[in-house]
């Protein structure tokens, strides 16, 4: 198994770093040996104008087979290791991956003692894999790499040269070329990547590889085009360990984009006030509509889904009918704030044992929300990509169930009332969709038979007779305790 890495180099800088980078000298090869054989690093070409590193990685075929033994499923030696021992020497694969973490760990973290400002540089680089088991062919190297920033160039290798007639073997020649990233990027790239491609591990994958995914992953696994096929494959496959990425994922993916959110948030908020006809602010109307409609359900434990910065939570919490209030959002920025609003770390004891603020994603089902008298999703669903939209129907009306549910979300026909809003414009900048009220009602309507819940609308807001109120709440009441999901 072989790659390796070509950087070029300018007078103040030569190419020879590469060795610093690396941890490994550019004058002598040098030898290290892994569980699955030896890994030689050694430099064909080495000087201020250009260096090239090579990793070479012998693999030991009786000790991986010895080691494989009853790490397989079911305690049978690992199929997938068949191919290690009988297949080309030379190919890289999840052995070579490891090696990269292995030899190289120094540089994968981005650490250099020597050139201490160097590994966050990026340089010229240049990858070769000559024999890259791929499945999935040169297309799918493309679309794996090149979202990343490289220049790809994937040749399939014919099975025998000397045969062209018998085709492509499953291997293609690697070549990536890019001047905008750093070693440590391009090595994680690597270290995910060569796995992938070959899908198929030689050892069992537990989920300790979550942990190294998102890790390798950080910074561009998160919204990568190809996320899912990554994780998926990265984790061979196996279902629970790829939700779990999956979320966490979804997770970073959000924390980083919100961080503007929360403000225009907050600015979108005294937008509607400063164009809302009447005194009171549109938002102040929303919470009120919402308390209401929860006295009048009689709910004691109550979740707050999406609470963004606090506002309801804390609403919620100066009436005491309300025993337990549970706020909810993935956004930890916003949590943090609305921490603050609360004064959580100052509250009394029996206040503090009232309210409580989870992490969490509403995408996916979550078991600390079962079990509740309500539920309000006060201006969320709006910010879901519509894909998305029927896993948080799922996780709300289908797994945590509470019996009342409280949806409320901008009537998009009333936006022609504000004049300060361009025709055609949503409300706000992360708003994914603003609905008409019969496609809200349309949508309350499926999600209530669905899942054994009645519907009925509340307008929020001045009522327009002809576009209708500002904001529209749904207001879902369980009537089918065993009701199931169609
Ligand atoms: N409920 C508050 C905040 C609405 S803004 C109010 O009425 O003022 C929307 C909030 O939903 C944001 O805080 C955002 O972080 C949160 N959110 C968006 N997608 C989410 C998801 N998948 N899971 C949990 N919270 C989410």
């Amino acid at each position: 198994m072989f790659l390796t890495i070509t950087t070029t180099g300018t007078p103040d800088r030569p190419a020879t770093d590469l060795g610093y980078l690396l941890h490994k000298h550019p004058d002598s090869a040098q030898q290290f040996s892994t569980s699955y054989g030896t890994a030689h690093v050694f430099y064909p070409e080495a000087d201020a104008r250009r260096c090239t590193a090579a990793l070479l990685l012998e693999v030991d075929a009786v000790a991986l087979v010895r080691r494989g033994k009853g790490k397989g499923r079911g305690g049978a030696p690992d199929a997938a290791l068949a191919q290690y021992v009988n297949d080309r020497p030379y190919a890289a694969s999840s052995l070579l991956a490891v090696a990269i973490g292995n030899v190289f760990s120094s540089a994968v973290r981005g650490v250099c003692r020597a050139l201490p400002e160097a590994p966050a540089r990026p340089r010229p680089l240049r990858v070769e894999v000559p024999a890259l088991p791929a499945r999935g062919g040169p297309g799918l190297v493309r679309r794996l790499f090149e979202p990343l920033g490289w220049t790809v160039t994937a040749e399939p290798v014919a099975l025998d040269s000397a045969f062209p007639e018998w085709g492509d073997s499953r291997y293609v020649a690697l070549v990536l070329e890019s001047d905008a990233l750093t070693l440590a990027q391009a090595l994680r790239h690597l270290y995910v990547l060569l796995p992938v491609l070959d899908d198929a591990k030689h050892y069992w994958v537990t989920s300790e590889e979550v942990d190294k995914l998102l890790r390798a992953g950080e910074g561009w696994l998160p919204g990568h085009p190809e996320q899912q096929l990554i994780t998926t494959r990265y984790l061979s496959r196996r279902w629970a360990l790829t939700r779990q990425a999956m979320e966490r994922l979804e997770l970073v993916r959000l924390a980083e984009t919100d961080d503007s959110e929360v403000e225009e948030i907050d600015n979108a908020v005294e937008e509607e006030t400063e164009t809302e006809e009447r005194p009171t602010p549109l938002a102040v109307r929303r919470r009120e509509a919402i308390l209401d409609a929860l006295k009048r359900s009689g709910a004691a434990r109550v979740l707050d889904l999406g609470c963004g910065q606090g506002q309801l939570t804390q609403a919620l919490l100066k009436d005491p009918s309300f025993t337990e209030i549970v706020g909810v959002d993935v956004s930890m920025r916003a949590l943090t704030i609305a921490s603050r609003r609360l004064k959580l770390d100052r509250m009394g004891e029996r206040q503090a044992s009232r309210v409580r603020l989870l992490h969490g994603s509403l995408a996916y089902t979550d078991n600390r929300l079962k079990g509740y008298d309500a539920a309000v999703l006060s201006e969320v669903i709006e910010h879901l990509d519509l894909p998305r939209l029927p896993a948080l129907e799922y996780a709300v009306f289908g797994a945590a169930r509470p019996r009342t549910v409280l949806v409320t979300t901008p009537n998009v026909e009333y936006n022609v009332r504000w004049e300060t809003l361009p025709a055609g414009h949503r409300r706000h900048g992360d708003h994914r969709f603003e609905w008409t009220r019969e496609e809200f009602r349309t949508w309350a309507h499926r999600i209530a038979g669905l899942h054994g819940y009645e519907v009925g609308f509340t307008p929020v807001g001045p009522d327009d007779p002809e576009v209708g109120p500002p904001t529209q709440m749904a207001e879902f009441t369980l009537v089918a305790k065993e009701a199931k999901a169609a």
